[in-house]
């Protein structure tokens, strides 16, 4: 399926459609990272887009029961200099 993007609404650049890795996040918190989504990504700044069905199927695949293909587990560290 080819899927038209328009131009970079923060920069105008030419956005072409990669398979890229999305971090899903619900509100601030990281609850799934999602592999080989298909994005728009503009060439110049790098801001994603995705196409509504590409959004519903995350959506589903956030919810699915079924396993997932592999568990990680990050250090999670608070920021200490400067402030
Ligand atoms: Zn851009």
């Amino acid at each position: 399926m080819t899927r038209i993007y328009h131009n970079c609404h923060l920069c105008g650049g030419k956005v072409s459609e990669r398979n890229i890795r999305h971090d899903y996040h619900w509100g601030d918190e990281l609850i799934a990272i999602i592999e080989n989504v298909p994005a728009g990504v503009c060439e110049k700044c790098g801001e994603p887009y995705f196409k509504a069905d590409v959004v519903k199927e995350m959506e589903r695949l956030v919810r699915s029961q079924e396993k997932p293909k592999k568990m990680i587990t990050v250090p999670c560290r608070e920021f200490a200099v400067g402030s």
